[in-house]
Formats: structure tokens, C-alpha cells, sequence
């Protein structure tokens, strides 16, 4: 008999009856959130016209360690929390590794990501403060799918703005989110200003998460009673879900054990900072071993090949000024099946953590061999991955590999962020050999950033 078992369950009374706030640990906070007219520190009441209230101060707290999860909320959460803790004993066997692998898995509900975690906070709040209408973007479906979710739960009228090429590649999401109740728009969109601008240039293009961020962010501003929400990126996602990682934490010391790797995939770096928070939290005093891994696309290296500036959060560039790893607002990634990861920038304290060397290592990887890692992890652990997730089940087999190699046992820890039951056209595509491995050349992230020198005008002190 094993003596860890293979799932790890908390009770629901052991569930986090907060969200922790890793900023209030942060030795240095990351440069703030600049007004794109003024160029100036955005101001609580300024974010309170593009966010409701109290997220809005959720977005400015660097202070309060410990934010309730309000009770509505909580009750939500039950429905498809706490989520397992898994240990990948059949991965271990397969490939013949000392180490000790664990995933947290957040696929367990239909919207198949962890992006059910903030959609359901970002909605109660809205709907708390009177909100009767929200708007978002979403790529890959998962965002747009929660979000739709949690409005239909608590009562909001909600559009999607869907990037089209992964509308184009996965129809059924759709069909969810209209289940659901929700109206969906493909972008490039000829309803919003910046959706006509961008097909007037590219008519061929097949959209990206910023544009339709722009679309999104235009619609709420025209719209009454309205407000744009966004499923990444931002302080208020990361600590939202933190709820992963604090029952991750839970998990593992009821098992005795602490993570030597502890690896997230990064799209807008919402999973990894939720997966990294409470190992992190040591880490920032001077406790703990962990190193921390972000694993990203090479179609769209933020981390690994972008520039650690003030960028625009939108094509549009309506949205706030973010410092942050960045390709530029104006980068169009190729249309990789990852549509989760597709994002020019990256989260602002995900940023400073890297930046400051308490995130290890970022690491770039092709598509193929990101499904063949999903093929390895489903057929050992009988769960379909997300692309997305993939990116992060690659990283922890070529540790695993390491371990084996020098004979080291490791424990390491990944999230497992969704399920890929919609990604099926991609996984026919790997299955029959037609995948391509694509990733930008020098000069097409050189001319990117041109684009950010104008950004960089932000104020001096900064
Ligand atoms: C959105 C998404 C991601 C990437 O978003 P992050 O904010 O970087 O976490 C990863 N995996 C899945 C399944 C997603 O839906």
C-alpha cells in the first residue's frame, strides 16, 4: 500500500476562508498602475469607472494579508471546492523518476479551468454594488465560460468578446456560454471602434486577447451600469486565487510534505501566482526551498524574450499603463492552440518577482512538445489536459527527467489548471503530425517594442 494516497482531499471546513494577499509580503511592490491620459498613478476613484468598488481596492491593497472570501461566495465555491490535490504516482512509473510529483487539478468544473475562482468573486462583487451588466474577452473559452457561470448564478446580463481564432477553433465553447445565457462577439469586432480600426488593417487577422480586451473595455464604457472584468493579468485575479494555492499548502503539510520545484504555466500569470503564493510567502522571509518555474509558450515568450516596461494592458490601450514583462500591446501572437497563454504581457507582481530573482526560471516551449507532454500525462494519469496546463506538465517531466538523470528525488508541484475536452481539433492535429512549432523572429519583437519607448514616458520618479 502506498502511504500517500493518491488524491488528497481537504473537508470542506478546511477550506481557506480568505484570500492571502501576497503583496502585504512583498519586500518591494511593483511599480503602480498608470492613468493612460495623465500618466499618472491611477487613483481608487479612477479604477472605480473601469472596475466596481470594491475590486477596485482589491486591485490597490498591498497591505491587508488576509481578505475574507465573502459567504456567497464561499457557498459557490463549495459547489466545485476545495479541488484535489493529486500525487501522479502513474506519471512517476511511466517515466521511471525518483521524484515525487504532485498537481493540483482545477479542471473540475465546466467552465474546465480555475478561472471559475475570480469569476465567481468578480460577479458577486458587481452584483453587490448594483452592476447589472458586465463585459469581458475571452481566448481560449475558459474565461468567458466562468464568467458566464457565475452571471447566470448571480443574475448579470454578460457579452464576450471571443478572440476569433480560437472561436473559429472551438465552437462548442461557445454553445456553453450561450447555454449559460451569454451574448458572444467574435473579435476583431465591427461593434466597438477598436474592433473596426484593427480590420481595417489586419482583415485577415484572427484576433488577439488585447484587442478584445479593447473591445470589451469599450463596450462597458458605453454601456449603463456596466462594468469590463478581466479573468487574469491583475493584482484582484492572482489574489482570488490564491484559494489554490492556500489549499494546496493545507494539503501538503497534512502529508508532510514541502515542494522543492513548484510550477505554474504563464499566460497572464493568474494560475502560477495562486499555485506559488503560500511557498512564495516563505520564500519572501527567508524561509522555505522551493524554486519557482513559469512555463510559457515560445509563440508568445513574455517572460523569456519581452521587456520589463510600462506597457498598455490592451491593444486599444484604454486600460491602465501595467509594468510588466511585455512583447508590446500591438504583438499579434500566431494562433497557437494554447489560446489561454496568447498574451502580450504578463501580471505585474509576477513581473516583479521574476524581475527580482525570487521566480527561478521562465522557460519556453514549442507546441509539439507540449502535446506530447499532455499525450504522456493523459495516458498515465487519465485526465485530458489543456494545452495551457500542458505547458506547465512539459516543465514538470523534463524535471522529473533531471531527477531521474542525477538520481536526486525531488517533490515537485504543478498546477494542472484545466481540462482540454474542447481543444479536441488540436489534439487531432498533433495525433496526425500536421502541428508546426512557431515562435516570433528577432525582428518581429524588435518592432514591437518600438511601441513601448512611447509608453515609457510614464512619470519620472518611476
Ligand atoms: C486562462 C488559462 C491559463 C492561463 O492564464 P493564467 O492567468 O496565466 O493562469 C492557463 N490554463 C488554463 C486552463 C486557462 O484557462
Amino acid at each position: 500500500m502506498n502511504a500517500i494516497p493518491h488524491r488528497i482531499f481537504l473537508t470542506e471546513e478546511e477550506m481557506p476562508k480568505a484570500w492571502y494577499n501576497l503583496r502585504a509580503d512583498m519586500p518591494e511592490q511593483h511599480e503602480p498602475l498608470l492613468d493612460p491620459a495623465t500618466r499618472e498613478p491611477v487613483t481608487l476613484e479612477a479604477l472605480s469607472h473601469i472596475f466596481c468598488r470594491e475590486l477596485a481596492a482589491q486591485e490597490l491593497d498591498t497591505t491587508h494579508r488576509y481578505i475574507p472570501i465573502p459567504e456567497p461566495v464561499l457557498e459557490y465555491y463549495k459547489t466545485y471546492r476545495p479541488s484535489p490535490l493529486v500525487r501522479a504516482y502513474g506519471l512517476e512509473r511511466q517515466l521511471g523518476t525518483p521524484a515525487r510529483i504532485y498537481y493540483k487539478f482545477e479542471g473540475g468544473n465546466t467552465s474546465g479551468s480555475h478561472k471559475l475562482n475570480s469569476a465567481v468573486a468578480q460577479v458577486y462583487y458587481a452584483k453587490q454594488q448594483g452592476i447589472t451588466h458586465l463585459t469581458t474577452e475571452t481566448g481560449a473559452g475558459q474565461w468567458g465560460t466562468a464568467l458566464a457561470m457565475a452571471c447566470a448564478y448571480f443574475g448579470l446580463e454578460l457579452t464576450v468578446y471571443m478572440v476569433k481564432s480560437s472561436a473559429r477553433q472551438k465552437p462548442q465553447r461557445r454553445a456553453v456560454m450561450e447555454t449559460f445565457g451569454a451574448r458572444v462577439v467574435e473579435s476583431p469586432s465591427p461593434t466597438t471602434q477598436v474592433g473596426r480600426a484593427l480590420l481595417a488593417r489586419y482583415s485577415e487577422s484572427g484576433g488577439s486577447l488585447g484587442c478584445a480586451i479593447s473591445e470589451a473595455v469599450e463596450t462597458a464604457a458605453n454601456t449603463p451600469n456596466c462594468r469590463y472584468v478581466l479573468g487574469s493579468v491583475l493584482d484582484q485575479v492572482l489574489l482570488h486565487q490564491s484559494i489554490i494555492g492556500s489549499e494546496c499548502r493545507i494539503a501538503m503539510d497534512r502529508i508532510g510534505e514541502y515542494p522543492d520545484i513548484v510550477i505554474g504555466c504563464a499566460g497572464g500569470g493568474s494560475n502560477l501566482g495562486g499555485i506559488l503564493c503560500e511557498y512564495m510567502a516563505d520564500r519572501l522571509q527567508g524561509r522555505g526551498h522551493a524554486r519557482f518555474i513559469a512555463a510559457e509558450p515560445a509563440a508568445c515568450p513574455s517572460l523569456t524574450r519581452g521587456r520589463y516596461a510600462y506597457d498598455y494592458c490592451d491593444a486599444g490601450q484604454i486600460a491602465p499603463l501595467a509594468k510588466m514583462y511585455t512583447l508590446g500591446s500591438g504583438f499579434q501572437p500566431a494562433s497557437i492552440h494554447a489560446g489561454g497563454l496568447r498574451y502580450h504581457g504578463m501580471s505585474p507582481v509576477i513581473s516583479k518577482l521574476y524581475h527580482d530573482g525570487f521566480i527561478d526560471e521562465a522557460r519556453a516551449l514549442g507546441q509539439t512538445q507540449v502535446f506530447e507532454a499532455a499525450r504522456r500525462f493523459a495516458v498515465a494519469e487519465g485526465i485530458l489536459p489543456a494545452p495551457e496546463s500542458s505547458h506547465a506538465i512539459c516543465a514538470a517531466i523534463q524535471e522529473a527527467e533531471r531527477c531521474r538523470e542525477e538520481g536526486v528525488g525531488r517533490t515537485i508541484l504543478f498546477n494542472l489548471t484545466g481540462t482540454g475536452y474542447f481543444d479536441l481539433a488540436a489534439f487531432q492535429q498533433y495525433n496526425t503530425g500536421a502541428m508546426v512549432d512557431l515562435s516570433p523572429t528577432e525582428a518581429e519583437l524588435i518592432q514591437n517594442f518600438r511601441g513601448l519607448e512611447a509608453c515609457a514616458q510614464g512619470p519620472h520618479s518611476y
